[in-house]
């Protein structure tokens, strides 16, 4: 493998049904300070069926190049089809970094893609940076111009920074949420190239004979502009009722700890960190919640977080701007109903 053969950042364009996935949009921004670091440029690589008009979009947030490839095969996701995109797409233009989001989708593709291109891929990045590999090498015998990708590892106990020195693409998955998208260029456009990879039909092909939609039951956490967050210090799904009552007071919507997803009390897809969602509101109730470190993974970014919690050492209070040590039962109704109060006024 000729290193030097691989240049330029591209991030992978996830779309369904012809809208663009959050992250997609995260990823362009992200590759676009990487890309800077290594004088390069950004391309978002869109696949699917009916999709071209995408590339606008994408060329507003960024991107500088679009490889679109639209083909009747990759209308709706099926892993065989989207890798041999991907990887066609790869193997043509040759990238130096290959960022894909750590979506459902993600999660499925980036693995499949980077063993077919016989390079490696980092999962579940919370950060991403350009720089030396080893770290505390002697610059003169360390490589430059590394992807520093890094994750929490061991369960959430330590972080890792890992590179990939030997192979190209490097290649990671990013959580959604966790990277900024730009501002958006109106009227930007980007160069768009139509790529047509040979994606040939074998016994890995699955049909898809139905789709079935579930509906919606929560909201969307990672949309949210105020998140009322209970722990297990909620003490039962009935007690939810207390922030439940104040969410809907101050405009916003209720999230969790894990504790509260383990319990059954909540669903899943409420779950605030490591495992859950990456939240940045602009106000984070932490109610009830420890603040173990799984879980302030997923908050830290949020602007203002306020904690409420009857223990003076819990260590939710050193990430919290604001924090009020007391019986949550006593403190939340106050709260709600000084907030109606002042909201009336
Ligand atoms: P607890 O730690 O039990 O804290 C409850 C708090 O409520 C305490 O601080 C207590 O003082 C307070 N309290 C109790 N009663 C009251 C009251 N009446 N008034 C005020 N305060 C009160 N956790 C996550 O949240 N998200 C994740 O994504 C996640 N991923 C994980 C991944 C891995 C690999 C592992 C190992 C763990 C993960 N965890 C995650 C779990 C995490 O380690 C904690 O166990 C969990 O966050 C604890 O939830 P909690 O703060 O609600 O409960």
């Amino acid at each position: 493998m000729a290193l030097e053969d691989y240049k330029g950042v591209f991030t992978f364009a996830e779309q369904v049904d012809h809208k663009l996935a959050g992250v997609a949009l995260e990823l362009i921004g992200k590759g676009k300070e990487l890309a800077g670091d290594l004088g390069c440029e950004v391309t978002a690589v869109l696949l699917g069926s009916g999709i071209t008009d995408l590339a606008d979009t994408l060329a507003e947030y960024g991107a500088d190049h679009v490889i679109v490839v639209d083909d009747e095969k990759l209308k709706d996701y099926r892993t065989e089809p989207y890798a041999q995109a991907l990887a066609g797409v790869i193997n043509e233009y040759k990238p130096e970094i290959m960022l894909v989001g750590a979506t459902a989708i993600g999660r499925d593709l980036g693995p499949t893609v980077s063993a077919r291109v016989k390079t490696g891929l980092t999962a579940d990045c919370t950060s991403l940076d350009i720089g030396q590999f080893p770290l505390n090498a002697d610059p003169a015998e360390a490589k430059q111009n590394q992807l520093l990708m890094t994750r929490p590892a061991f369960g959430g106990n330590t972080i890792a920074t890992i590179a990939c020195p030997d192979h190209r693409p490097q290649m990671a998955t990013v959580r959604p949420g966790v990277m900024i998208k730009q501002e958006p260029e109106k009227g930007k456009k980007a160069d768009i190239i139509d790529f047509k990879p040979d994606l040939s039909e074998n016994n890995r092909y699955v049909e898809i004979l139905e789709v079935i939609k579930e509906a919606k039951k929560t909201a969307d956490i990672m949309d949210a502009k105020i998140l009322v967050s209970g722990g297990r210090g909620v003490g039962s799904p009935e007690n939810f009722k207390l922030l439940d009552d104040l969410a809907e007071a101050i405009g916003g919507t209720v999230s969790c700890s894990r504790a509260v997803v383990d319990n059954g009390w909540k669903p899943k897809d409420l779950q605030v960190g490591q495992t859950g969602k990456t939240v940045r509101p602009n106000v984070y109730f932490a109610i009830g919640i420890s603040g173990a470190i799984q879980h302030v993974a997923g908050m830290e970014e949020s602007d203002i977080i306020i904690a409420i919690n009857k223990d003076e050492s819990a260590p939710i209070f050193d990430v919290a701007d604001y924090g009020v040590v007391g019986d949550l039962n006593k403190i939340v109704p106050q709260l709600t109903e000084a907030i109606k109060a002042e909201l009336a006024k």
